[in-house]
């Protein structure tokens, strides 16, 4: 099985300045403002920092229909749709959605082909250090360890950890 990715978001907050995170860049020769790993904390702060709403305000302050919810309960945004006018960065009452990640321009990540583990991605080599890593890890709640897709496992607080631990 291929090695997976491992993104340690608290590294990210750790050497955050003035609230800006470091992350790493990308190497999309043809769209230099994209930050891929941008896509992927977006995706990590919509599966696991999210509360899934019933009554969702973020979608029903949406002025464009860009956000909607999967068979998971899990939130995404369209690209096509989005106009980052962050209507629902104000209307999250958990503070899920930030103002970092919620941009009229979204990123893309593509992950890459890290068939060959033993090089590192440009955005390991320029993120924080061990913010992004190669893993031969498996999720493990225990360790705040989630599995995003079958290659980005994220490491992350999640909000009900401490529910799950009554
Ligand atoms: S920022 Fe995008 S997703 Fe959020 S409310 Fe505005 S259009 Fe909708
Ligand atoms: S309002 Fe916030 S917590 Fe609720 S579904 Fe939207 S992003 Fe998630």
């Amino acid at each position: 099985m291929s090695k997976k990715i491992l993104i340690d978001l608290a590294k990210f907050r750790e050497t955050s300045v003035d609230g800006k995170y470091n992350y790493g860049e990308c190497t999309y020769d043809y769209h230099p403002n994209n930050i891929g790993m941008k896509d992927i904390v977006e995706q990590a702060m919509m599966r696991l920092t999210c509360r899934h709403c019933e009554e969702a305000p973020c979608i029903n302050v949406c002025p464009t229909e860009a956000l909607e919810k999967d068979d998971d309960n899990n939130l995404h945004r369209a690209l096509n749709l989005c106009i980052g006018c962050q209507s629902c960065v104000a209307a999250c009452p958990f503070g899920t959605l930030s103002n970092r990640i919620i941009t009229n321009l979204k990123s893309i990540c593509d992950l890459c082909d890290f068939g060959d583990d033993s090089l590192p991605l440009k955005c390991m080599k320029t993120a924080p250090e061990g913010a992004i890593v190669f893993t031969d890890m498996e999720p493990n709640e225990a360790e705040h360890i989630y599995r995003l897709n079958d290659r980005v496992l994220i490491k992350e607080f999640v909000w009900d950890d401490l529910k799950k631990n009554e």
